[in-house]
């Protein structure tokens, strides 16, 4: 095992998001390429956000995505518990010795003060709101406020002068004048840490050697850093991803369509196709290649090459690098990963033995023509019912003459004890010539009146699925 040990870790109060699922991917890439640890925190000190829904979810998603990970929540780990809300007693340590240390004090400032300080500090074009008029308070001071119950919360004592800096992984050297920043809040009035704190905490006693989250959080890692160093923590290396936008250049969300990781696996996108794609998203191979297997990704990837431009969504490119992966999947796989997405759609019903039995054969006349299991109720309901969409438009395909050569066409199949690819094409190839017209001009009207589309697998497979009653009903009905 290497030292390199990294750590996803959501706030349960939401689904998870696109952004956050490639931000769990990129950590997971380091570690399974760097053979580190990858660490799962659930992050709910929000007692108001956070729900238990909220963070089964965020488990399903990323195990569905197959992210494993080596500790946390349900794998255990020997810096656990990986709950924040079971940590408590931690947080409760540190703050205390933070006070004792003399690092943080507390604060009595009420919402008015706090509104009062603020008004003052942009009239004096200063940064800092907070004045730390509670720094210094005596001990009769402070035990006045607490005889009289006024809340309190515990600030971080920050120094006024100087800076921090640190070499960020994606964005280079990075610096914050003390001067911009607040004496921070790192337990709240309830008694629970902040983000801020909880994190620092976290990330120093889980021994967390690099940090690799949105740029969102930019601002917090100066604080962060603060306390790194007041613990004694060993500082992790920080790498910040820039954020993924929709078209439109605005932050990626259900407005755009799937936004979340369930979203995206509803729609039908394969969870490998998805990795694949976020991938590319903020990393950039340095070859050509976009499809690339888990294992190749991990071979492949590196924090050197980060993007530190923010990243659009491509849906086109997404479905494209989906229908590569459904192309290496094999029949069985299709029909089963398929089978689902057909009886959400009520096409097939759950318990139907024979459309199962049918889907396997379909599937496999259909080949790499099946790009994506979302398309496949649409696509597919010609086989299972009569009740199926026209996707294509007819266009002059069904006149009078085309109609009569398919109801003579049908009358012949219906004189066939059985139909099969074969006899369904010497059938039809009779019929041309006798007509003296091309195949395909019965080739491409049967088609669409059997399966409502232009396109699709080999014609006479495709009837010899459908089976002879069903072709010569949908035929002989035109
Ligand atoms: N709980 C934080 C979030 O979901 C984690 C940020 C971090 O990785 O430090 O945004």
């Amino acid at each position: 095992m290497s030292h390199i040990r990294v750590r996803f870790a959501p706030s349960p109060t939401g689904t998870l998001h696109v952004g956050g699922a490639r931000t769990a991917l990129f950590n997971w890439l380091y570690a399974r390429s760097q053979k580190g640890v990858f660490v799962l925190r659930i992050e709910d000190t929000d007692q108001l956000r956070s729900t238990e829904e909220s963070h089964q979810q965020i488990l399903r998603a990323i195990r569905w995505l197959g992210l494993d990970y080596d500790e946390g929540p349900g794998v255990g780990g020997e810096y656990g518990p990986y709950i924040q809300s079971e940590r408590k007693e931690l947080y409760d340590d540190y703050a205390q010795q933070m006070l004792d240390r003399g690092l943080a004090y507390r604060c009595y400032c009420t919402p008015e003060e706090l509104e009062e300080m603020r008004v003052k500090a942009i009239a004096e074009g200063r940064q800092r709101i907070c004045d730390g008029r509670c720094r210094d308070l005596s001990d009769e001071e402070r035990a006045q406020r607490e005889a009289e119950g006024r809340p309190s919360v515990i600030r971080v004592r920050m120094p006024e002068e100087g800076s921090i800096k640190w070499t960020d992984i994606v964005h280079g050297p990075m610096e914050f004048e003390y001067a911009v920043l607040d004496d921070w809040v790192a337990v709240k009035s309830d008694g629970f840490p902040t983000y801020n704190f909880a994190c620092v905490v976290d990330d120093g006693l889980m021994e967390i050697s690099h940090v690799l989250r949105g740029d969102d959080h930019i601002s917090n890692t100066p604080r962060q850093i603060h306390l790194f160093r007041a613990f004694g923590f060993k500082v992790p290396r920080f790498g910040h991803m820039p954020m993924i936008l929709g078209p439109d250049r605005q932050r990626l969300s259900k407005r755009h369509g799937a936004a979340s990781v369930e979203e995206f696996r509803d729609a039908g996108y394969l969870p490998e196709a998805l990795v694949n794609y976020l991938a590319l998203l903020g990393w950039n191979p340095g070859t050509d290649q976009e499809v690339f297997e888990i294992s190749q990704l991990i071979k492949a990837f590196s924090l050197k090459r980060l993007n530190n431009t923010a990243a659009v969504f491509d849906v086109e490119k997404c479905r494209y690098i989906n229908a590569e992966h459904m192309k290496r999947l094999t029949d069985e796989q299709r029909a089963a990963l398929t089978w689902p997405f057909l009886v959400k759609a009520g096409v097939v019903e759950e318990d139907d033995e024979d459309a199962r039995e049918k889907l396997a054969r379909v599937v496999h006349i259909m080949g790499a023509r099946l790009s994506f299991l979302g398309d496949a109720p649409q696509r597919l309901a010609c086989y299972f019912t009569d009740d199926f969409p026209r996707l294509d438009e007819e266009e002059g395909l069904l006149d009078e003459e085309a109609k009569l050569r398919l109801r003579e066409l049908a009358r012949r199949y219906e004189k066939l004890e059985s139909l099969d690819a074969a006899s369904a094409e010497s059938v039809m190839r009779g019929l041309a010539e006798e007509l003296g017209v091309k195949l395909g001009e019965l080739v491409h009207p049967t088609r669409y009146v059997l399966t409502g589309q232009k396109v699709g697998p080999s014609l006479f497979d495709a009837m010899e699925v459908l089976g002879k009653e069903t072709v010569v009903r949908r035929l002989g009905a035109v």
